[in-house]
């Protein structure tokens, strides 16, 4: 993989991109393709966003999200864009298994694929350009390094903002997550001068929400929360008949994870979601404990020091009992935790 900016001559020559992202995006990865969605569109290129699934109505509002399609509901045209891309931009992930099923024919495509994205141990050799740079706090602050570095910051308009704003706020927590850095800080002057209007994004990704969603976390947090204060430890463990109870869709799971943190002395937060097909992980820390190393060893999966998933094929009751063994071979370093 080539260092990114080995393209930036090339950014005035249009040509035919694909943008995608990871399965099942989340504020990061739709904010971050859309942003560059909008910015090269200027630039005269002609671009498609895809989706390797659905996602979160919540991401609905972002500018031309009603023009990102799902792969899995379009494969052939998706497929036919692939195979005609000249550039492949892959944003938000690591590897190109975390586009599910798009795998196979994003590895087959002709065209040059660019990778940015914030994840450790990338596939550097599935990319021709790249950068991948675990000190950013999300791909969309990247994107937007990307824009400026390029020389065009001048094509930042409100579109652009609104989506790598949007990007930026929900993978630091809104700006409270250790990865908020002055840079960051920086960016979002820079959007702001620029005049963004960034309470309209929070209010469009966080006050969207149904009566039903309320309902079913008042019932997770009641019924579905297990605490092991002698480890700093909470676990949800949710079947699938609450999903269906509620009426639960995409995207409303998310954020449920970080709820028990809140908790004084929990250090370690996982939940486990029946989805029917699979049983979907999240795990977070705070301080020192590594839930990469934790999903990776025990969950098939991995992500980031402080936020991590995975994903599992056992029923549910296997997948707690995997994970209280898991949590009491790690006793040591989740109980000498120090704040
Ligand atoms: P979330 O818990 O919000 O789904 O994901 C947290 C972080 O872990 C994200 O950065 C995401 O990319 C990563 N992640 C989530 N699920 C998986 C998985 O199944 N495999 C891998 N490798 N990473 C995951
Ligand atoms: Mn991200």
């Amino acid at each position: 993989m080539q260092a990114i900016e080995g393209i930036y001559s090339s950014l005035t020559h249009p040509k035919k991109v694909v943008i995608t992202m990871h399965q099942k995006p989340d504020g990061d990865a739709m904010g971050s393709s859309l942003g560059l969605y909008h910015f090269l569109m200027q630039l005269g290129h002609t671009v498609q966003v895809i989706s390797p699934t659905n996602w979160a109505s919540f991401l609905n509002w972002m500018p031309a999200c009603n023009l990102v399609i799902d792969f899995e509901k379009n494969k052939e045209k998706c497929e036919r864009l692939i195979n005609e891309a000249e550039w492949i931009f892959c944003l938000d992930f690591n590897t190109l298994s975390r586009t599910k099923n798009m795998e196979a024919v994003l590895s087959a495509a002709k065209a040059e694929r660019i990778l940015i994205d914030h994840h450790q141990q990338p596939q550097a050799e599935m990319f021709a350009y790249g950068i991948s740079d675990v000190s950013k706090s999300s791909t969309a602050e990247m994107v937007y390094d990307f824009i400026i570095g390029s020389s065009h910051g001048n094509l930042i308009n409100t579109q652009v903002s609104e989506c790598i704003y949007a990007g930026v706020m929900t993978d630091t927590g809104s700006f409270r997550f250790p990865s908020t850095t002055a840079n960051v800080h920086k960016l979002v002057t820079f959007l702001k001068e620029k005049g963004l209007n960034h309470s309209k994004v929070h209010e469009a990704i966080y006050d969207n929400s149904t009566e039903n969603r309320l309902r079913f976390i008042g019932n997770v947090l009641l019924n579905r929360l297990q605490i092991f204060y002698e480890y700093n430890t909470a676990l949800i463990a949710i079947p699938q008949s609450d999903l269906i109870k509620y009426d639960i869709k995409t995207g409303d799971t998310e954020g449920l994870v970080n709820y028990p943190l809140s908790i004084e002395g929990i250090k370690f937060a996982a939940i486990i979601i029946d989805r029917g097909e699979e049983r979907k992980s999240s795990f977070r820390s705070k301080g020192e404990f590594d839930v990469n190393s934790f999903a990776r060893k025990y969950f098939n999966g991995g992500g980031h020091f402080n936020a991590a998933g995975g994903s599992s094929t056992l029923t549910l009751e296997q997948n707690v009992e995997h994970f209280i063994e898991a949590m009491k071979e790690n006793k040591e370093a989740l109980a000498t935790y120090q704040f």
